[in-house]
């Protein structure tokens, strides 16, 4: 009952820490997850390379691949037969194209890999974006028949726009599959010329050497996905990894069980004789029944009475876990959705003006500094204003101009106020916001206006 006095806390912060290292540890057996966002130019073989993938790992079962052979050879589209399993809706199938983000997921060895299929087309940039914005690692697939790995690489190609939207969305580890080589009879030297290109590029973007690896493979044959090239005649020339070897050697996020306690609040309910339920995923730290967490933004402080994670009743939760916490000595009115849990001793920092990297969509109007437009931060919506425009990056070139950002990334101040740039404004209230670098999960926005999604990105530094 809510009246009982609330729990003590079972373990000093040092005895916990070392309490959720022991039990994550030995969760060893368990593989570690990593998100891959997939991405290149269109019909580069993206879709193809990833049925094929869930399939030759048992993930499509045979009466499937058959039932899909057959309703794309109906289709007129035999190729794409591979494609189907990733292409889900009616009218992707019809286009032979990839629409929307299909959360599928795939297990290799040591790694459970979640796959955020980006689609190829350029209409599509901001489903992408949403992907990548979730994603730890890419794949980035090319083609390697003669012309057309150019067609995608030039100016009006999708691969280099692809590759600096992932990483000015913070992902730094790529692996490239140089497809189709049955198409350009297994050449080493087009693999080679194809990974000089690329490699130049990607350092210039940013993408540190040591996470970036090239694999040779036929998505459509099945080349080097999961076995090695043995029978095939890329084992006269190719040794390396198969493209499931990548990706069990993706390295997964770090979970920030040292840093803060920070729980956005997804949802708010009411517990049964528990006090008031919230939801969220942990995006830093370990939360532990008995504790008092500071609610941000405001002056109101909580006990924690219980933790649910997965319906189960849990002494502690770490960072990464969706959990359930129930508190109590708090008024519920207090409590809403966006507001972040945390420790009184280590509140997160509240901001009214911050900057951010973010990549603005092909839209109609673009960007400019006065914009109003909403700001969207975990479940949070507010109000708010593009107030000044720092650089903006050629997403080409990769090199920053100050000239109109539409379609590009840029550098931009962010205000929580409404009104105009040169009449009266009023401030909204600051909110919860880290950046990326402190914390990547707290780190992490999407612009919108009129209730579209209209850019997304990562903050930089807290001006105020
Ligand atoms: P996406 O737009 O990147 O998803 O590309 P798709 O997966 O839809 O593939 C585009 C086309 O390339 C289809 O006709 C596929 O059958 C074909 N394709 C994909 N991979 C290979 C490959 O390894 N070899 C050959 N010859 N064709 C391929």
């Amino acid at each position: 009952p809510i009246d009982e006095p609330p729990p003590k806390i079972a373990l000093e912060r040092g005895k916990l820490l070392q309490e959720v290292r022991k039990v994550l540890e030995g969760q060893g057996g368990d593989k570690k997850t990593v998100s891959l966002v997939v991405i290149g130019h269109v019909d580069a073989g993206k879709s193809t390379l990833m049925g094929r993938l869930l399939y030759e790992l048992g993930r499509v079962d045979e009466k499937t691949r058959v039932a899909n052979e057959r309703g794309s050879s109906k289709a007129g589209k035999s190729s794409f037969s591979w494609a189907w399993e990733l292409d889900g809706t009616i009218e992707e199938r019809e286009r032979g194209i990839t629409m929307d983000i299909a959360l599928q997921s795939l297990s290799t060895p040591q790694r459970q890999v979640t796959i955020l299929d980006a689609p190829g087309h350029k209409d599509f940039i901001p489903n992408m974006i949403s992907g990548a914005a979730q994603a730890d690692c890419a794949l980035l697939v090319v083609d390697a028949i003669t012309g057309e790995f150019e067609a995608g690489f030039d100016r009006g190609g999708q691969t280099r726009e692809h590759l600096l939207l992932v990483r000015s969305l913070g992902v730094s580890q790529v692996i490239v599959a140089v497809n189709k080589l049955d198409q350009v009879n297994w050449d080493p030297s087009r693999f080679e010329e194809i990974c000089g290109l690329l490699r130049a590029f990607l350092v210039q973007s940013g993408f540190p050497s040591s996470k970036t690896s090239f694999v040779p493979v036929s998505a459509m044959l099945g080349v080097n996905l999961v076995n090695n090239a043995d029978a095939s005649v890329l084992s006269k020339w190719y040794k390396g990894p198969t493209l499931v070897d990548l990706l069990d050697k993706l390295e997964p996020p770090t979970r920030e069980i040292t840093s803060p306690l920070r729980l956005p609040i997804s949802n708010v309910f009411k517990g049964q004789n528990s006090g008031t339920g919230v939801t969220g995923r942990i995006c830093g730290g370990v939360v532990q029944v008995g504790e008092r967490l500071r609610v941000l933004p405001g002056d109101e402080s909580a006990i924690v009475r219980l933790i649910d994670v997965e319906e189960q009743s849990v002494p502690w939760a770490a960072a990464g876990t969706n959990a359930a916490v129930y508190l109590t000595s708090i008024d519920p009115i207090h409590l809403s959705i966006g507001s972040v849990l945390c420790p009184p001793s280590d509140i997160v920092p509240l901001a009214t003006v911050f900057t951010a990297r973010i990549i603005v969509f092909d839209i109609q109007l673009p960007i400019t500094t006065g914009t109003s437009i909403e700001l969207f931060h975990h479940s949070r919506d507010v109000p708010a204003m593009i107030s000044k425009l720092i650089a903006t990056l050629d997403r080409a070139s990769g090199v920053v101009t100050k000239k109109n950002p539409r379609g590009t990334s840029a550098e931009v101040e962010i205000s929580l106020r409404v009104g105009t740039l040169s009449g009266p404004t009023l401030s909204t209230r600051p909110i919860p916001l880290e950046p990326f670098s402190v914390n990547k999960d707290m780190g992490r926005i999407l612009v919108r206006r009129g209730g579209e999604t209209i850019s997304a990105g990562i903050v930089l530094d807290i001006i105020s």
